[in-house]
Protein backbone atom coordinates (compact mmCIF):
# COMPACT_ATOMS: atom_id res chain seq x y z
CA UNK A 1 0.00 0.00 0.00
CA UNK A 2 1.34 3.13 -0.99
CA UNK A 3 1.02 6.06 1.23
CA UNK A 4 -0.48 9.77 -0.22
CA UNK A 5 1.75 12.86 0.25
CA UNK A 6 -0.02 14.34 2.78
CA UNK A 7 0.42 11.32 4.89
CA UNK A 8 4.24 11.49 4.14
CA UNK A 9 4.77 14.63 4.91
CA UNK A 10 4.03 14.05 8.40
CA UNK A 11 5.58 10.29 8.79
CA UNK A 12 8.19 10.09 6.63
CA UNK A 13 11.91 9.87 7.34
CA UNK A 14 12.28 9.06 10.82
CA UNK A 15 11.04 6.01 12.90
CA UNK A 16 11.60 6.44 16.85
CA UNK A 17 12.50 3.25 18.07
CA UNK A 18 10.83 2.48 21.98
CA UNK A 19 11.71 5.67 24.23
CA UNK A 20 13.49 8.02 21.41
CA UNK A 21 12.29 11.37 21.15
CA UNK A 22 8.95 11.20 18.44
CA UNK A 23 10.80 13.69 16.68
CA UNK A 24 13.73 14.11 14.98
CA UNK A 25 16.46 14.91 17.56
CA UNK A 26 19.16 17.81 16.19
CA UNK A 27 22.19 15.53 16.53
CA UNK A 28 24.84 18.36 16.71
CA UNK A 29 27.83 16.43 16.79
CA UNK A 30 30.66 16.28 13.97
CA UNK A 31 31.60 12.53 15.04
CA UNK A 32 30.31 9.36 16.16
CA UNK A 33 31.61 6.79 18.93
CA UNK A 34 32.68 3.10 17.40
CA UNK A 35 34.26 0.92 19.90
CA UNK A 36 35.37 -1.89 17.40
CA UNK A 37 37.71 -0.74 14.79
CA UNK A 38 36.12 -3.96 11.84
CA UNK A 39 32.66 -1.88 12.23
CA UNK A 40 34.83 1.01 11.44
CA UNK A 41 36.18 -0.68 8.57
CA UNK A 42 32.81 -1.68 7.65
CA UNK A 43 31.84 1.17 7.43
CA UNK A 44 34.36 2.78 5.18
CA UNK A 45 33.84 0.26 2.67
CA UNK A 46 30.59 1.26 2.63
CA UNK A 47 29.29 -2.65 3.60
CA UNK A 48 27.63 -1.23 6.52
CA UNK A 49 25.47 1.96 6.97
CA UNK A 50 26.22 4.90 9.67
CA UNK A 51 27.25 7.85 10.49
CA UNK A 52 31.09 8.24 11.02
CA UNK A 53 31.35 12.55 10.53
CA UNK A 54 29.07 14.91 9.24
CA UNK A 55 30.81 16.46 6.56
CA UNK A 56 29.27 13.23 4.96
CA UNK A 57 26.48 12.15 6.32
CA UNK A 58 24.62 13.09 10.17
CA UNK A 59 21.13 11.18 11.19
CA UNK A 60 19.10 14.58 11.11
CA UNK A 61 20.23 15.02 7.96
CA UNK A 62 19.31 11.80 7.19
CA UNK A 63 16.25 12.05 8.53
CA UNK A 64 15.26 14.82 6.28
CA UNK A 65 16.88 13.18 3.15
CA UNK A 66 14.74 9.88 3.69
CA UNK A 67 11.62 12.07 4.04
CA UNK A 68 12.43 13.91 0.50
CA UNK A 69 13.06 10.86 -1.25
CA UNK A 70 9.92 9.26 -0.06
CA UNK A 71 8.11 12.49 -1.51
CA UNK A 72 9.49 12.27 -4.84
CA UNK A 73 9.62 8.31 -5.30
CA UNK A 74 13.11 8.16 -5.05
CA UNK A 75 15.47 6.06 -4.03
CA UNK A 76 18.33 7.91 -1.63
CA UNK A 77 18.59 11.70 -0.88
CA UNK A 78 21.38 13.90 -0.73
CA UNK A 79 21.14 16.98 2.30
CA UNK A 80 23.12 19.82 0.65
CA UNK A 81 24.26 23.37 2.13
CA UNK A 82 21.97 25.29 -0.37
CA UNK A 83 20.17 24.48 -3.53
CA UNK A 84 23.21 26.00 -5.32
CA UNK A 85 25.70 23.83 -3.95
CA UNK A 86 23.18 20.41 -4.72
CA UNK A 87 23.42 22.25 -8.18
CA UNK A 88 27.41 22.20 -7.88
CA UNK A 89 27.31 18.54 -6.50
CA UNK A 90 25.30 17.59 -9.08
CA UNK A 91 27.50 18.52 -12.10
CA UNK A 92 30.70 17.79 -10.21
CA UNK A 93 29.28 14.04 -9.87
CA UNK A 94 29.28 13.59 -13.39
CA UNK A 95 31.11 15.71 -15.52
CA UNK A 96 34.52 16.18 -15.52
CA UNK A 97 36.61 19.31 -18.50
CA UNK A 98 35.72 18.38 -22.04
CA UNK A 99 32.10 17.14 -21.02
CA UNK A 100 28.84 19.70 -22.18
CA UNK A 101 25.43 20.02 -20.34
CA UNK A 102 22.27 20.61 -21.92
CA UNK A 103 20.00 22.58 -19.91
CA UNK A 104 16.58 25.39 -20.90
CA UNK A 105 17.71 28.66 -20.51
CA UNK A 106 14.44 30.00 -18.54
CA UNK A 107 16.50 28.87 -15.20
CA UNK A 108 16.85 30.39 -11.58
CA UNK A 109 19.31 32.97 -12.02
CA UNK A 110 21.82 31.71 -9.93
CA UNK A 111 22.17 28.24 -12.16
CA UNK A 112 22.31 30.13 -14.75
CA UNK A 113 25.15 31.58 -13.44
CA UNK A 114 26.84 28.46 -12.67
CA UNK A 115 26.11 26.94 -15.98
CA UNK A 116 26.89 29.97 -18.12
CA UNK A 117 29.98 31.64 -16.24
CA UNK A 118 31.77 28.96 -13.74
CA UNK A 119 31.21 25.47 -14.39
CA UNK A 120 33.23 26.82 -18.01
CA UNK A 121 35.68 27.63 -16.06
CA UNK A 122 36.43 23.89 -15.70
CA UNK A 123 35.91 22.71 -18.61
CA UNK A 124 32.17 21.94 -18.73
CA UNK A 125 30.00 24.05 -21.11
CA UNK A 126 26.41 24.35 -21.24
CA UNK A 127 24.46 24.26 -24.28
CA UNK A 128 20.99 26.25 -23.71
CA UNK A 129 18.17 25.72 -25.18
CA UNK A 130 14.00 27.22 -25.03
CA UNK A 131 12.23 25.73 -23.13
CA UNK A 132 9.20 26.05 -25.77
CA UNK A 133 11.90 24.75 -28.51
CA UNK A 134 10.66 21.70 -31.02
CA UNK A 135 11.90 18.22 -29.92
CA UNK A 136 14.44 18.40 -32.87
CA UNK A 137 15.87 21.70 -31.35
CA UNK A 138 16.77 20.19 -28.39
CA UNK A 139 17.71 16.48 -29.53
CA UNK A 140 20.39 18.37 -31.92
CA UNK A 141 22.50 20.08 -28.86
CA UNK A 142 23.21 16.55 -27.55
CA UNK A 143 25.92 14.73 -28.53
CA UNK A 144 28.14 11.93 -26.74
CA UNK A 145 29.65 14.20 -24.79
CA UNK A 146 26.60 15.40 -22.84
CA UNK A 147 26.05 14.25 -19.30
CA UNK A 148 22.68 15.44 -18.66
CA UNK A 149 19.63 18.10 -19.64
CA UNK A 150 18.55 20.05 -17.11
CA UNK A 151 14.91 22.24 -16.79
CA UNK A 152 12.82 23.19 -14.17
CA UNK A 153 9.28 21.78 -13.42
CA UNK A 154 8.05 25.55 -13.01
CA UNK A 155 10.69 27.95 -14.02
CA UNK A 156 12.09 30.92 -11.65
CA UNK A 157 11.45 33.71 -12.25
CA UNK A 158 9.78 32.74 -16.15
CA UNK A 159 7.13 30.86 -14.25
CA UNK A 160 7.25 28.40 -17.55
CA UNK A 161 5.84 24.95 -17.30
CA UNK A 162 8.05 21.86 -18.53
CA UNK A 163 7.12 19.68 -21.12
CA UNK A 164 8.37 16.66 -19.02
CA UNK A 165 7.46 14.13 -22.15
CA UNK A 166 8.98 16.16 -24.67
CA UNK A 167 12.39 16.20 -22.80
CA UNK A 168 11.97 12.65 -21.25
CA UNK A 169 11.37 10.76 -24.75
CA UNK A 170 14.97 12.93 -25.62
CA UNK A 171 16.73 11.78 -22.88
CA UNK A 172 15.47 8.14 -23.31
CA UNK A 173 16.51 7.80 -26.59
CA UNK A 174 19.84 9.31 -26.28
CA UNK A 175 20.39 7.41 -22.78
CA UNK A 176 20.96 10.47 -21.39
CA UNK A 177 20.30 11.69 -17.35
CA UNK A 178 17.14 13.92 -17.20
CA UNK A 179 17.56 16.37 -14.57
CA UNK A 180 14.78 18.35 -13.19
CA UNK A 181 14.28 21.57 -10.12
CA UNK A 182 11.45 21.06 -8.58
CA UNK A 183 11.88 23.99 -6.05
CA UNK A 184 8.93 25.71 -6.85
CA UNK A 185 6.47 23.06 -7.69
CA UNK A 186 7.61 21.02 -4.67
CA UNK A 187 6.87 17.02 -4.44
CA UNK A 188 3.02 17.69 -3.06
CA UNK A 189 2.42 19.31 -6.65
CA UNK A 190 4.82 17.39 -9.05
CA UNK A 191 6.87 14.45 -9.46
CA UNK A 192 9.52 14.20 -11.79
CA UNK A 193 10.92 11.03 -11.08
CA UNK A 194 7.23 9.30 -12.33
CA UNK A 195 7.18 11.78 -15.64
CA UNK A 196 10.35 10.49 -16.43
CA UNK A 197 13.31 12.78 -14.94
CA UNK A 198 16.01 10.39 -12.97
CA UNK A 199 17.61 12.71 -10.68
CA UNK A 200 15.35 15.78 -9.01
CA UNK A 201 17.20 18.62 -7.48
CA UNK A 202 15.63 20.96 -4.76
CA UNK A 203 16.56 24.47 -3.26
CA UNK A 204 14.68 23.23 0.62
CA UNK A 205 14.99 27.31 1.26
CA UNK A 206 11.50 27.58 -0.48
CA UNK A 207 8.36 25.44 -0.18
CA UNK A 208 10.22 22.43 1.77
CA UNK A 209 10.82 24.53 4.72
CA UNK A 210 8.22 27.05 3.89
CA UNK A 211 9.43 29.56 6.32
CA UNK A 212 11.98 30.85 5.32
CA UNK A 213 14.22 30.14 8.57
CA UNK A 214 16.73 27.93 7.02
CA UNK A 215 18.51 27.31 3.82
CA UNK A 216 19.23 24.36 2.36
CA UNK A 217 19.46 21.54 -1.05
CA UNK A 218 19.00 17.96 -1.53
CA UNK A 219 19.40 15.76 -4.43
CA UNK A 220 16.70 13.05 -5.11
CA UNK A 221 18.61 9.86 -6.93
CA UNK A 222 15.53 7.82 -8.68
CA UNK A 223 17.82 4.91 -8.54
CA UNK A 224 16.42 3.84 -11.83
CA UNK A 225 19.22 5.05 -14.67
CA UNK A 226 20.82 2.45 -16.51
CA UNK A 227 24.25 3.21 -16.53
CA UNK A 228 26.21 -0.07 -16.59
CA UNK A 229 27.82 0.00 -19.88
CA UNK A 230 26.48 3.04 -21.06
CA UNK A 231 29.21 4.58 -22.70
CA UNK A 232 28.44 7.85 -22.38
CA UNK A 233 29.51 7.41 -18.29
CA UNK A 234 32.76 5.55 -18.36
CA UNK A 235 33.09 7.27 -14.48
CA UNK A 236 30.17 4.83 -13.53
CA UNK A 237 31.45 1.59 -15.09
CA UNK A 238 35.47 1.89 -14.01
CA UNK A 239 36.53 1.14 -10.59
CA UNK A 240 37.33 4.32 -8.10
CA UNK A 241 40.92 4.15 -7.10
CA UNK A 242 40.12 6.98 -4.98
CA UNK A 243 37.56 4.69 -3.43
CA UNK A 244 38.89 1.15 -2.61
CA UNK A 245 38.23 0.18 -5.98
CA UNK A 246 34.40 0.67 -6.07
CA UNK A 247 32.37 0.57 -9.75
CA UNK A 248 29.30 2.61 -8.80
CA UNK A 249 27.16 1.15 -11.77
CA UNK A 250 27.34 -2.37 -9.64
CA UNK A 251 25.32 -0.65 -6.37
CA UNK A 252 21.87 -0.35 -6.16
CA UNK A 253 21.81 3.24 -5.76
CA UNK A 254 24.85 4.12 -8.36
CA UNK A 255 24.45 8.22 -8.96
CA UNK A 256 23.75 9.08 -5.13
CA UNK A 257 26.69 7.05 -3.92
CA UNK A 258 29.06 8.57 -6.36
CA UNK A 259 28.38 12.07 -5.24
CA UNK A 260 28.63 11.86 -2.03
CA UNK A 261 31.55 9.24 -1.72
CA UNK A 262 33.68 11.74 -3.51
CA UNK A 263 31.89 15.26 -4.17
CA UNK A 264 30.73 15.46 -0.85
CA UNK A 265 33.46 14.03 1.03
CA UNK A 266 36.15 16.56 -1.23
CA UNK A 267 33.25 19.32 -0.65
CA UNK A 268 31.69 19.01 2.82
CA UNK A 269 29.22 21.07 1.20
CA UNK A 270 26.46 19.21 3.48
CA UNK A 271 23.27 20.45 4.92
CA UNK A 272 23.73 21.37 8.88
CA UNK A 273 22.05 19.29 11.49
CA UNK A 274 20.02 22.70 12.42
CA UNK A 275 18.71 23.37 9.14
CA UNK A 276 18.05 20.32 8.78
CA UNK A 277 15.57 20.16 11.39
CA UNK A 278 13.84 23.40 10.35
CA UNK A 279 13.24 21.92 7.14
CA UNK A 280 11.85 18.66 8.42
CA UNK A 281 9.19 20.85 11.08
CA UNK A 282 8.29 23.32 8.31
CA UNK A 283 7.44 20.05 5.55
CA UNK A 284 5.34 18.58 8.21
CA UNK A 285 2.82 21.13 6.29
CA UNK A 286 3.59 21.47 2.80
CA UNK A 287 0.63 19.21 1.57
CA UNK A 288 -1.17 21.50 3.61
CA UNK A 289 0.75 25.01 2.34
CA UNK A 290 0.90 24.21 -1.36
CA UNK A 291 -2.64 24.00 -1.10
CA UNK A 292 -3.36 27.30 0.26
CA UNK A 293 -0.73 28.86 -1.90
CA UNK A 294 -1.99 27.90 -5.36
CA UNK A 295 -5.78 28.39 -4.55
CA UNK A 296 -4.79 32.36 -3.33
CA UNK A 297 -2.29 32.72 -6.75
CA UNK A 298 -5.15 31.85 -8.46
CA UNK A 299 -7.75 34.26 -6.82
CA UNK A 300 -4.72 37.06 -7.06
CA UNK A 301 -3.41 36.23 -10.94
CA UNK A 302 -7.70 36.37 -11.65
CA UNK A 303 -7.95 39.79 -10.19
CA UNK A 304 -4.82 40.99 -11.52
CA UNK A 305 -5.71 40.05 -14.98
CA UNK A 306 -9.07 41.89 -14.84
CA UNK A 307 -7.56 45.09 -13.10
CA UNK A 308 -7.54 47.90 -15.33
CA UNK A 309 -3.97 49.32 -14.30
CA UNK A 310 -2.32 46.22 -15.27
CA UNK A 311 -1.20 45.72 -18.26
CA UNK A 312 -0.36 42.02 -18.45
CA UNK A 313 0.11 38.74 -15.81
CA UNK A 314 2.04 35.42 -16.07
CA UNK A 315 0.49 32.57 -14.25
CA UNK A 316 -0.21 28.94 -15.52
CA UNK A 317 -3.77 29.52 -13.66
CA UNK A 318 -4.96 31.74 -16.05
CA UNK A 319 -6.67 30.39 -19.00
CA UNK A 320 -5.15 32.31 -21.14
CA UNK A 321 -1.98 31.81 -20.24
CA UNK A 322 0.36 30.15 -22.73
CA UNK A 323 1.27 27.38 -20.10
CA UNK A 324 -2.03 26.48 -19.26
CA UNK A 325 -2.43 23.27 -20.74
CA UNK A 326 0.77 22.02 -19.59
CA UNK A 327 -0.30 23.33 -16.42
CA UNK A 328 -3.25 20.98 -16.26
CA UNK A 329 -1.51 17.51 -17.79
CA UNK A 330 1.58 17.96 -15.15
CA UNK A 331 0.30 20.05 -12.25
CA UNK A 332 -3.27 19.12 -11.48
CA UNK A 333 -3.69 19.72 -8.21
CA UNK A 334 -2.39 23.63 -8.98
CA UNK A 335 0.90 25.57 -9.61
CA UNK A 336 1.92 27.37 -6.35
CA UNK A 337 2.07 30.80 -5.70
CA UNK A 338 4.63 32.36 -8.33
CA UNK A 339 3.36 34.91 -10.96
CA UNK A 340 4.38 37.85 -12.20
CA UNK A 341 2.46 40.75 -14.08
CA UNK A 342 3.12 44.21 -15.81
CA UNK A 343 2.24 47.35 -14.43
CA UNK A 344 0.80 50.06 -16.65
CA UNK A 345 3.57 52.65 -16.35
CA UNK A 346 7.43 52.91 -15.96
CA UNK A 347 9.77 51.43 -13.60
CA UNK A 348 8.91 54.83 -10.92
CA UNK A 349 5.26 53.55 -10.98
CA UNK A 350 5.95 50.23 -9.79
CA UNK A 351 8.62 51.45 -7.23
CA UNK A 352 4.91 53.61 -6.15
CA UNK A 353 2.84 51.06 -5.95
CA UNK A 354 5.11 48.37 -3.87
CA UNK A 355 5.60 50.92 -1.20
CA UNK A 356 2.68 51.35 -1.34
CA UNK A 357 1.49 47.74 -0.37
CA UNK A 358 0.72 46.22 3.04
CA UNK A 359 1.35 42.74 3.44
CA UNK A 360 3.55 41.94 0.40
CA UNK A 361 6.78 43.24 1.65
CA UNK A 362 9.86 43.59 -0.92
CA UNK A 363 12.46 40.83 -1.01
CA UNK A 364 14.83 38.75 -2.65
CA UNK A 365 12.93 35.47 -1.75
CA UNK A 366 10.46 33.82 -3.09
CA UNK A 367 7.71 30.29 -1.93
CA UNK A 368 7.22 31.09 1.29
CA UNK A 369 4.39 31.17 3.77
CA UNK A 370 4.37 35.54 3.47
CA UNK A 371 3.85 37.32 0.08
CA UNK A 372 6.44 39.38 -1.25
CA UNK A 373 7.28 41.25 -4.12
CA UNK A 374 10.31 41.74 -6.28
CA UNK A 375 10.57 44.79 -9.11
CA UNK A 376 13.90 43.49 -10.93
CA UNK A 377 13.97 46.45 -12.40
CA UNK A 378 14.85 48.50 -9.79
CA UNK A 379 16.76 45.93 -7.63
CA UNK A 380 18.27 43.39 -9.03
CA UNK A 381 18.87 44.51 -12.24
CA UNK A 382 19.28 48.09 -11.27
CA UNK A 383 21.93 48.71 -13.11
CA UNK A 384 20.80 48.10 -16.54
CA UNK A 385 18.94 50.57 -19.20
CA UNK A 386 15.58 49.63 -20.63
CA UNK A 387 16.76 48.21 -23.79
CA UNK A 388 19.06 45.66 -22.06
CA UNK A 389 16.25 44.98 -19.76
CA UNK A 390 14.09 43.98 -22.47
CA UNK A 391 17.05 42.10 -24.11
CA UNK A 392 17.40 40.78 -20.42
CA UNK A 393 13.26 39.47 -20.89
CA UNK A 394 12.78 41.35 -17.79
CA UNK A 395 10.48 44.17 -18.57
CA UNK A 396 10.62 47.32 -16.85
CA UNK A 397 7.43 47.39 -15.61
CA UNK A 398 7.69 43.38 -14.59
CA UNK A 399 7.00 43.01 -10.70
CA UNK A 400 7.37 39.15 -9.38
CA UNK A 401 4.65 38.15 -6.76
CA UNK A 402 5.47 35.03 -4.61
CA UNK A 403 2.16 34.79 -2.97
CA UNK A 404 1.79 33.54 0.47
CA UNK A 405 -0.38 31.87 2.71
CA UNK A 406 -2.78 34.84 3.86
CA UNK A 407 -6.15 35.38 3.37
CA UNK A 408 -6.58 35.86 -0.17
CA UNK A 409 -9.44 38.49 -0.25
CA UNK A 410 -6.55 40.66 2.35
CA UNK A 411 -4.09 40.58 -0.21
CA UNK A 412 -6.24 41.68 -3.09
CA UNK A 413 -7.24 44.46 -0.79
CA UNK A 414 -4.18 45.40 -0.22
CA UNK A 415 -2.95 44.77 -4.04
CA UNK A 416 -6.01 46.91 -5.23
CA UNK A 417 -5.14 49.69 -2.57
CA UNK A 418 -2.02 50.10 -3.98
CA UNK A 419 -2.58 50.12 -7.48
CA UNK A 420 -4.73 52.92 -6.49
CA UNK A 421 -1.79 55.12 -5.91
CA UNK A 422 -0.10 54.48 -9.67
C1 LIG B 1 16.42 29.51 -4.95
C2 LIG B 1 16.57 28.54 -6.03
C3 LIG B 1 17.79 27.85 -6.21
C4 LIG B 1 19.00 28.09 -5.35
O1 LIG B 1 18.77 27.69 -4.05
P1 LIG B 1 19.54 28.28 -2.75
O2 LIG B 1 18.98 27.45 -1.65
O3 LIG B 1 19.16 29.74 -2.67
O4 LIG B 1 20.98 28.08 -2.98
C5 LIG B 1 17.85 26.91 -7.23
N1 LIG B 1 16.80 26.68 -8.03
C6 LIG B 1 15.63 27.36 -7.90
C7 LIG B 1 14.51 27.05 -8.83
C8 LIG B 1 15.48 28.31 -6.89
O5 LIG B 1 14.31 28.97 -6.78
Amino acid sequence: MKDHIETLCVQAGYQPKTGESRIPPIVQSTTFFYGDSQVMADLFDLKREGFFYSRLANPTVDALEKKIAALEGGAAGIGCASGMSALLLTAMTLCEAGDNIVTAGEIYGGTFNLFSTTLPKFGIKARFFDVDAPAEEIDALIDEKTKFVFAETIANPAVAILDFDKVAAICKKHGVLFIVDNTLASPALCRPLSLGADIVIHSTSKYLDGHAAALGGMIVDGGKFPYRGNPRYPAFNTPDESYHGLVYADLPVAFATKCRAQMMRDTGAIMSPQNAFLTLLGSDTLALRMERHSRNAEKVAAFLASHPKIEWVRSATLPADKYYALAKKYLPNGTGGMMSFGIKGDAKACARFMEHLRIATQETHVADVRSCVLHPASTTHRQLTDAQLIAAGIAPNLVRLSVGIENADDLIADLAQALETV
